[in-house]
C-alpha cells in the first residue's frame, strides 16, 4: 500500500519533470538570440547583441572590453569580438547571464 502509494508519487513527480523540461525547451526557443536580428552596430564575428536588449547594462559590466552601450538606442553591441581565452570566457559568461537572452555566439 504505502510502496504503491509512494510509486504512484514518483510517477506524478516523472511526469511533472517531464512538462517542465518541455516548458523551460519552449521558452528558451522562443527568447533564445536571433541573428537575423542582430544590431548592425555589432563588429562581424561570433557574438552579438540582437533587439532583445533590455539595456540592463550586465553584459557590460561583465565583459567591458566587449559590450558597449548604443545611447542613441539605448541598448548594448558587442564593439568588440573576444581576442583571448579570458574575454571569450567573459563574453560567454555575459551570454548565460543576459536575463532575456538577447546574446548570440553564432560559431
Ligand atoms: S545583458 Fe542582455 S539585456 Fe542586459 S544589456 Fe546586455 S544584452 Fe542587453
Amino acid at each position: 500500500m504505502l510502496f504503491e502509494k509512494y510509486f504512484g508519487l514518483e510517477q506524478k513527480t516523472i511526469a511533472i519533470r517531464g512538462k517542465r523540461n518541455d516548458f523551460r525547451a519552449q521558452l528558451n526557443k522562443n527568447i533564445m538570440a536571433d541573428v537575423a536580428n542582430k544590431y548592425s552596430d555589432n563588429v562581424g564575428g561570433k557574438f552579438y547583441v540582437d533587439d532583445q536588449c533590455i539595456d540592463c547594462d550586465l553584459c557590460r559590466e561583465t565583459a567591458p572590453a566587449n559590450f558597449k552601450r548604443n545611447d542613441d538606442g539605448g541598448h548594448s553591441y558587442v564593439y568588440k569580438q573576444a581576442e583571448s581565452p579570458e574575454e571569450e570566457a567573459l563574453c560567454q559568461e555575459a551570454m548565460d547571464g543576459c536575463p532575456v537572452e538577447a546574446i548570440g555566439n553564432d560559431a
